[in-house]
């Protein structure tokens, strides 16, 4: 039960990001627009995911925003790096902007041209690979087939960063609702063992875009992201 004085700081460890207030803000589609873009210096966190694993849900569920990850579906944004601002209000009421929300194009389509992987690479892997202000990743993976070789390589650029030690990686296993317990248990154990074993911090949730499930974990986690 939510205690009558809000303020009670024992109760809110970490005062959770006003993730409702996220709107559409930029598309990039070079990495070097980034630094004429119009953007705040303050944390990012982006979005990754293998085509259909559910990232736009994942991000309109924890938004609160029924369409808003579908912006980057309309035609000409699929490529992009879509960036969404997060922002809470001053004393004075005027916005002030916390963090960003990146939702990056999804990747795995089976025969993709080679001059489109070539530029995604270039794209999302040098994103990865290089920008700092990225303080966290949130990998959406479907929790029937979690990890594979296209998730893989969005890892190894990670690994390769001279920042690794401090990134923030977060795999959500989405559509938990398709598995049992018993499978549950296993994916999220083999999920984890391979968290062990990679230098960045790694942590691991089941989740269910369709049910809301683990939402408060997913808030929680990307809260203390952006709070260092
Ligand atoms: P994206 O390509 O990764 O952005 O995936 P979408 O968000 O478009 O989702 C792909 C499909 O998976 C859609 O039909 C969604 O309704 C469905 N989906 C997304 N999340 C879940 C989930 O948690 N459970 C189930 N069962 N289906 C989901």
């Amino acid at each position: 039960m939510c205690p009558a004085n809000a303020a009670d700081d024992d109760y809110f460890p970490t005062p959770v990001l006003r993730f409702e207030s996220a709107r559409f803000l930029i598309s990039v589609a070079e990495l070097a627009e980034l630094n004429r873009a119009p953007l705040t210096m303050v944390p990012e966190i982006a979005f990754v995911g293998r085509s259909n694993a559910g990232k736009s849900t994942v991000i309109n569920v924890l938004t609160g925003q029924r369409q808003l990850a579908h912006a980057s579906k309309t035609p000409g944004r699929t490529q992009l790096l879509n960036f969404f601002e997060l922002a809470e209000r001053r004393e004075s009421g005027e916005p002030m902007v916390r963090a960003y929300l990146v939702d990056l194009p999804g990747y795995g389509f089976a025969k993709v041209h080679e001059d489109k992987r070539v530029r995604w690479d270039q794209l999302v892997g040098g994103y990865l690979a290089t920008r700092r202000l990225l303080a966290g990743v949130v990998l959406v993976t479907d929790a029937r087939r979690p990890l594979a070789t296209a998730d893989e390589q969005l890892l190894a650029w990670l690994t390769a960063r001279d920042d690794a030690a401090r990134l923030r990686v977060h795999i959500l296993l989405n559509k938990a609702d398709q598995i049992g317990r018993a499978e549950r248990a296993r994916v999220l154990a083999q999920t984890e063992h391979r968290a062990d074993a990679l230098p960045m911090l790694v942590s691991v949730q089941l989740f269910s875009a369709l049910k809301r499930e683990g939402l408060e974990e997913l808030r929680e986690t990307l809260s203390h992201v952006v709070e260092g």
